[in-house]
């Protein structure tokens, strides 16, 4: 049997001997089977009838709860391993045979209820590279929250309410465990959503009162609140009343935030760098530790990634037509 190919035609399409993969396609493509990474909408397409979809039974779950029904799903199939890829709950990395590992989004450190990225070698290594840029480095997670806490204590001690905001389903699960010690704590609906399929899947989310942004906007306590909502400019309707009503302050928690400019573009107060990718320095310990051949980088920096990976004697090339647009980014 030959080696793998990888190519994108929609989606990362592996062939190996007779079988086709796709993996993560945008829309339906015609393969034996169709891997799909975790349930974030970037990741995410509406399968056609019969497509043998393999993704963890929490990504079914939480895809349902988005609106995207991946029908039968399969957890193993023949020469195929899944691994955790530590992004978020359900996320998974793939192994096709001794071939290709393909790390779907992935973290490269413990956060919470959430591991990170295991790893195992292949030939041939497909990477995520969102952040392979060498000025992403993410601090310790330990010390962010920390710095978080002592913020909220402040505003706690001048009767100021916090919203803290990040993706709905992923980042605002860590927020909602970080921050669980705040009293009184508020979720989002959208939050809510997401929350409660994490308590589902064992995971120890304090419950909190639900905020329906249209029907509770101006019934919130007036006094101190942490709420947990979706990323939204500072400039949106309702972030511009919880400031204007409440006098509530605004925080940004995404990798980004390392950028400059990047709490200003949000209209943000605060933000910091909490990430569940990796960061620059775990993306080169990711290649290391997998000892590729071959190595394909999707999304961010991934022509960028792929030239540092060059310099350092990888064989490395990005993945072009598999490229997320920065809308992606937004909507997840
Ligand atoms: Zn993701």
């Amino acid at each position: 049997m030959g080696g793998a190919s990888v190519t994108a035609n929609g989606g990362i399409q592996v062939d190996l001997g007779q079988t086709r993969y796709v993996l993560d396609p945008h829309s339906h493509v015609r393969a034996d089977y169709t891997f799909v990474s975790h349930a974030h909408i970037d990741h995410m397409h509406n399968p056609a009838k019969g497509e043998r979809i393999i993704a963890s039974s929490a990504t079914k779950e939480l895809a349902k709860a988005r609106g995207y029904d991946l029908g039968t799903t399969i957890e193993e199939a023949e020469g195929v391993e899944l691994l955790d890829s530590g992004h978020i709950l359900g996320s998974r990395a793939i192994r096709i045979g001794d071939e290709v590992y393909y790390t779907g989004d992935a973290s490269g450190r413990t956060r919470a209820f959430l591991g990170k990225c295991r790893t195992r070698q292949a030939r041939v290594l497909v990477m995520e590279t969102t952040y392979g840029s060498p000025e992403y480095v993410f601090p310790p997670t330990a010390k962010l929250v920390k710095e978080v806490n002592s913020l909220i204590s402040s505003a706690y001690d001048r009767g100021v309410p916090v919203v803290l905001m990040g993706y709905p389903l992923g980042k605002a699960q860590l927020l909602s465990y970080f921050f669980s010690s705040w009293d009184p704590i508020i979720y989002h609906e959208r939050v809510a959503t997401m929350n409660k399929i994490h308590v589902d899947h064992g995971v120890p989310l304090k419950p909190g009162r639900t905020f329906d942004p249209e029907k509770d906007r101006d019934s919130l306590p007036h006094g101190p609140w942490v709420m947990i909502s979706p990323m939204s400019s500072g400039r949106s309707r309702l972030m511009a009343h919880l400031k204007k009503e409440y006098g509530a302050i605004l925080v940004a928690f995404s990798g980004w935030a390392l950028g400059s400019g990047y709490g200003h573009t949000m209209g943000a107060d605060y933000s910091f760098p909490l990430s569940d990718h990796c960061d620059y320095d775990e993306l080169v310990k990711l290649v290391q530790a997998v000892s590729p051949e071959m190595v394909y980088t999707v999304h961010g920096f991934a022509a960028e990634f792929a030239r540092d990976l060059r310099k350092m004697g990888f064989s490395a090339r990005p993945l072009a037509a598999y490229q997320s647009s920065l809308t992606d980014y937004v909507r997840v």
